[in-house]
């Protein structure tokens, strides 16, 4: 017997007929190797009173940060008077081998910037790569970046018609021209500048041969954190996590709409200011620029932040059992164990066992050296290719299973995981997902795929069970995922209402297709 769905969610209800439910959503990319929402960067920024060896603690927190991006990595480093970037494409361990970081390894250094990319605007290209750099009237400014401006099309258009040059296809090159734009301003009032006229969800750390900055947009949509150094110097982070590695305790978080920064010679702060007056050396500085309207990214703690991390003081593994428990309540199943999907679904499995009082175990195992496969789209190859990565224990032998995961996008890999529990000998198979159905493309920088690859936005509930093959499916409502994690977040994925906006070309887009 195949799915009989709880339908714990409304849907648009849109008629489809059963052969179009033969109809697989298309495949990620033949580079892609999970069916995941993908984050898309990391960031990182220190300063430091005295001269450390920045290069090699950049490195480290990159490392912590690395499940933010794993297609390329860069560092940049300062000593006030030369200023190095090293940066390509690959995992961390790749791109800094020795002989990179020798060259970052300048001598004097005590600031510098780090970044890890996964790329959704601009493509998989070497010069997309970040930090990026620019020379201006400032001296060469350096940027990292993770989220996405939604009026970036525009701006760039104006600067184009301006002069400006580019030389990437990202947007973070828009922030840091506009920045470079402000002639008369300093680097922090320039950058409030900037601040004020991109819209969208955005964590950024910049840098120029004495000033580290650090911004989030005005709804808090991306993550970004403050530690403490021992040695009294700073560091800016995606996730406390890479405060941990790199021997810094965490301080806060930067706040919505707010700009921090630590410069070595202090600058004024605004033109009218006494140039030169000085201040504490070292002293961390902030402005709020935007009003803050805080909706941070529900899948940071759904899935993306690391199990060991705290976001707005909400430990993201806590939250996850909490939408396994809550989940349990809304969709209950009969079976005999609950199974999570490696990794992304053992916090809410965790919460699910808890709260059904159905046993946890591990009934499939993940090989941590499968890393990313290049497969060709083939039938056969795809179904070797979630082979590689998963099998199934004998702990599933003979069981009603209660298959946990955090998301579902395409779906291609969920039919997949079903049908590897079916022939290792799991009677029945209950998919239970930690998150409501996504049905809507995000564009605060994680990439969701189109929205007409996403299954939910074009199939009911009941017939995503028949597609995966499951016996029933259900997904997390709203207000189960807004409890879980306490506080207002952005859900714009799941009901299409972006705190932030949205590119005005899409807001086009969809007024046509109403039309
Ligand atoms: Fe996060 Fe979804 Fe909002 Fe994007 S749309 S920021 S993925 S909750």
């Amino acid at each position: 017997m195949r799915c009989k769905a709880p339908n714990t969610q409304s849907h648009e209800p849109r008629a489809i007929q059963t052969a179009e439910l033969e109809v697989l959503q298309p495949e990620p990319p033949a580079w892609s190797d999970n069916d995941k929402p993908q984050e898309e960067c990391g960031v990182l920024g220190l300063w430091s009173p005295e001269p450390l060896p920045v290069a090699d603690l950049l490195q480290l927190g990159l490392f912590a940060l690395q499940h933010r991006g794993q297609e390329a990595a860069g560092i940049c480093v300062s000593n006030g008077k030369d200023l190095v970037i090293e940066k390509d494409l690959g995992l961390v361990t790749q791109v800094f081998d020795e002989g990179r970081m020798q060259r970052l390894r300048i001598p004097g250094a005590n600031l510098g910037i780090g970044h890890t990319r996964y790329s959704t605007t601009g493509s998989n290209l070497r010069f997309n790569a970040q930090p990026l750099n620019v020379r201006s009237s400032k001296g060469i400014l350096a940027i990292a970046h993770n989220g996405n401006f939604v009026n970036a099309l525009q701006i760039r258009q104006e600067l184009l018609e301006h002069g400006a040059v580019f030389q990437t296809t990202n947007d973070t090159e828009v922030m840091i021209n506009l920045i470079a734009r402000y002639a008369r301003l300093n680097l922090v009032e320039a950058t409030a500048r900037a601040m004020r006229e991109l819209a969208g969800g955005f964590s950024v750390v910049l840098m120029d041969r004495h000033t580290v900055l650090a911004l989030r947009d005005g709804n808090g949509v991306r993550p970004l954190v403050i530690g403490r150094l021992p040695g009294g110097g700073w560091v800016f982070a995606s996730e406390p996590p890479a405060l941990t590695l790199m021997g810094a305790e965490f301080v806060r978080d930067v706040r919505p709409g707010e700009l921090v920064w630590i410069e070595t010679d202090r600058q004024p702060l605004s033109s009218s200011e006494e140039p030169g007056r000085k201040t504490a050396h070292g002293e961390l500085r902030s402005l709020q620029v935007l009003e803050p309207r805080p909706t941070p990214c529900a899948f940071e703690w759904i899935y993306f932040a690391r199990a060991d991390a705290q976001l707005e003081g909400i430990g993201t593994h806590e939250s996850r059992i909490r939408m396994g428990e809550r989940l349990a309540q809304e969709a209950p199943a009969q079976a005999d164990v609950v199974v999570p999907v490696p990794d992304s679904g053992i916090g809410a499995a965790i919460g699910y066992s808890r709260a059904s009082g159905i046993p946890f175990d591990f009934g499939l195992h993940k090989n941590p050296y499968a890393g990313r496969t290049f497969i060709q789209p083939t039938q056969e190859m795809r179904d070797l290719k979630v082979k590689l990565k998963l099998a199934a224990t004998p702990a599933v032998r003979g069981k009603r299973i209660v298959l946990v995961d955090d998301s579902i996008v395409r779906g291609t890999t969920s039919g997949r995981i079903v049908q590897l529990l079916r022939d290792a000998g799991a009677t029945e198979v209950h998919v239970r997902i930690s998150s409501p159905p996504i049905k809507f493309p995000c564009y605060y920088g994680i990439d969701t795929a189109a929205r007409k690859e996403l299954v939910a936005a074009t199939h009911l509930v009941e017939q995503i069970c028949a597609l995966i093959g499951a016996d029933s499916l259900a997904f997390l409502s709203e207000p189960g995922v807004m409890e879980a994690i306490g506080r207002p977040v952005c859900l714009a994925c799941f009901n299409g209402r972006y705190p932030a906006g949205q590119p005005a070309e899409e807001v086009r887009k969809e007024a046509l297709e109403q039309a």
